[in-house]
């Protein structure tokens, strides 16, 4: 009980320091009255007819806020009203059946059947939450509930079947000492799987600030990479073709110039989300750097791209004008490349559809140019070349620096 205590602190200071995850503060306190609970439990063992009030009623609200700290770290609202049922529940139970009617049989039973009933309500709103790690804590967690769930079942049932004799001598019930080693277990337990779960869940936020664009949103350079890595894995397992588009505002530097750096930057969310209503689901948009925007496209051929890269060049040409009142020339020039003729590496593909957006710019901007329609061009120069000036090496390298940006 000592060490749910200190769990206890552990989870309210990991509370106070991060706000933004949601259920430890439940946690933590509901951990206390739980271990409050019990703590009263071990007092009173020798006077049975006091034996519940108010320590299972405590345990009872106790276990009501674990179930709020799980709810509301999944994202939901809690339900405050169930710590506080599950206490009156209790309270009512003992003050009717213990203090007045002097039926410990009943009490215990019935008191059995609602821990039951509350630990069957936690396995069943911690089973199978999430993927990964926090997924199976969920997972370890909903089983233990579900253990004590049984056990609870299986201690209502001993006291309806116990002797008379049990009831008057209450303390020394073996199913007692049973009922508060596992009571007692399974509680630290649990609070250490909650801890675990805040940590891990800490370190997912980490994660996604790292991968998360800060100004737009949506993935930055490395989350972009990670997520056309999987792509790239499943597209090339089953032969499908992948796509890319590099996606660059035009002369975006005279807008900073114009409006300053916020204004920019309010370009630049507007374009996100101009962009982002136009690509389908399974689309991975990502800021690749400043005014550079990528997408990776599944299952999408360099023509398909184009088509799509064409739409969001009219769509941006159409909505991005006027920003705040004030009128800009919002148009951007996009590269298409596919891995049919740039692999799937993900430096190959930037590479392709960087090449063609160097020449999307060389060629008047606000345009789509495909990967293939520029080396397909440097071909046909390059034997131009080669029949030009037959022997000259000179020739083929300046063709090629053409098409590095
Ligand atoms: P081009 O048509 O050739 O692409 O011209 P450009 O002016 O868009 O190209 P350039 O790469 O020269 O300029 C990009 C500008 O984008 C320069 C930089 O100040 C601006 N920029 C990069 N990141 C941000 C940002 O996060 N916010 C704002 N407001 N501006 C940014
Ligand atoms: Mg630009
Ligand atoms: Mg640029």
């Amino acid at each position: 009980m000592l060490l749910t205590f200190m769990l206890s602190m552990l989870l309210a200071i990991t509370r106070n320091h991060h706000k933004e995850v949601r259920g430890p503060g439940y946690w933590a306190v509901g951990n206390l009255v739980v271990g409050l609970g019990m703590v009263l439990v071990l007092i009173q063992l020798d006077t049975p007819k006091l034996l519940f009030l108010p320590s299972l009623a405590l345990i009872g609200a106790g276990l009501g806020l674990y179930l709020n700290g799980i709810q509301a770290f999944v994202g939901k609202t809690p339900d405050h009203r169930i710590p506080v049922a599950l206490f009156i529940l209790l309270v009512v139970i003992d003050v009717f059946f213990v203090v007045l009617q002097q039926n410990l049989r009943v009490a215990v039973s019935l008191g059995a059947l609602v821990f039951a009933g509350i630990y069957f309500a936690s396995a069943r709103s911690t089973f199978s939450r999430d993927e990964g790690i926090i997924g199976n804590l969920f997972w370890i967690a909903s089983s233990l509930f579900l253990l004590m769930a049984l056990f609870m079942l299986g201690r209502a049932f001993a006291a309806v079947k116990a002797d008379v004799a049990v009831f008057d001598n209450y303390a020394i019930w073996p199913v007692n000492a049973y009922t508060f080693m596992l009571g007692a277990v399974s509680q630290f337990f649990i609070s250490s799987l909650f801890v675990l779960m805040l940590s891990y869940r800490l370190n997912q936020n980490l994660e996604s600030i790292a991968t998360i664009d800060g100004l737009t949103g949506i993935l930055n350079r490395r989350g972009l990479e990670d997520s056309a890595l999987k792509m790239q894995g499943i597209c090339k397992r089953i032969n499908l073709s992948m796509g890319v588009l590099l996606i660059d505002m035009d002369h975006f530097k005279k807008v900073n110039d114009k409006h300053g750096h916020l204004f920019g930057d309010d370009v630049l969310r507007q374009l996100t989300k101009i962009i982002a209503g136009i690509l389908r689901s399974g689309d991975v948009l990502g800021r690749y750097g400043g005014e550079e925007f990528c997408v990776f496209l599944p299952n999408t051929t360099e023509k398909d791209a184009a088509g799509l890269a064409e739409r969001i060049r009219i769509g941006v040409e159409k909505s991005l004008h006027t920003i705040h009142h004030k009128n800009i020339k919002g148009t951007v020039s996009i590269g298409v490349a596919d891995s049919v003729r740039a692999g799937y590496d993900f430096k190959g593909l930037v590479a392709a559809a960087d090449s063609a957006l160097y020449t999307a710019k060389n060629s008047g901007r606000n345009r789509v140019v495909s990967f293939t329609s520029i080396t397909r061009d440097s071909v046909s120069r390059e034997s131009h070349v080669k029949e030009s000036v037959s022997g000259d090496s000179a020739g083929k390298d300046n063709i090629a620096a053409d098409n590095i940006t």
